[in-house]
């Protein structure tokens, strides 16, 4: 597999914003604040998908006094949410373009990491097999980069929850 220069650039933001901004910020719910009003923009299409994502991790899922904020759509897949999004093939082929595997054994699986505050709904949800999984991971590498940051419809709506869950942005 070989990435194309734009999703690399966008790998490489997240990377930089997780492991280099995230813990000069974590210490300080004021610092953590200032930054996460001064990079969202109520209209995502003026983000990049890097930091789109970046701002729905978990990291900001409190509220100014440090209380956590109740997102929707966070955990594990229940039954029921399973229930018409299962499929008995493994869907390795949805992350790795052509990509084929038989395997038939599925478990649920965030194409976005949930530790990374991938949320717990259809959009985001593979069935892959045990194989599959184990080698994804909470890995970022087979995330579709590729996308416009509004083709993510997830990401707008979890945005604006954090946003007003923070008691908003002035
Ligand atoms: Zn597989």
């Amino acid at each position: 597999m070989k990435l194309d220069h734009s999703s690399i650039t966008e790998i490489n933001n997240y990377l930089d914003l997780l492991y280099n901004q995230l813990p000069a910020l974590e210490n300080s719910q004021d610092e953590l604040h200032r930054f996460w009003c001064r990079s969202y923009d109520r209209d995502i299409a003026n983000m990049s998908l890097s930091m789109g994502l970046f701002l729905l991790h978990p990291a900001f899922h409190k509220r100014m006094d440090g209380t956590n904020i109740e997102l929707k759509h966070q955990g594990d897949f229940s039954g029921k949410q399973k229930e018409g999004l299962m499929v008995n093939k493994c869907q390795i082929g949805i992350l790795v373009e052509d990509a084929v595997c038989a395997g038939t054994k599925t478990v649920s699986d965030h194409n976005w990491p949930r530790s990374l505050g991938g949320p717990t709904r259809g959009a985001n949800h593979l069935e892959l097999c045990g194989a599959c999984n184990g080698a994804k991971s909470n890995s970022i590498l087979l995330f579709n980069w590729k996308q416009d940051i509004t083709d993510v419809e997830w990401i707008g709506e979890l945005l604006r929850d954090i946003c007003g869950a923070r008691g908003g942005c002035n």
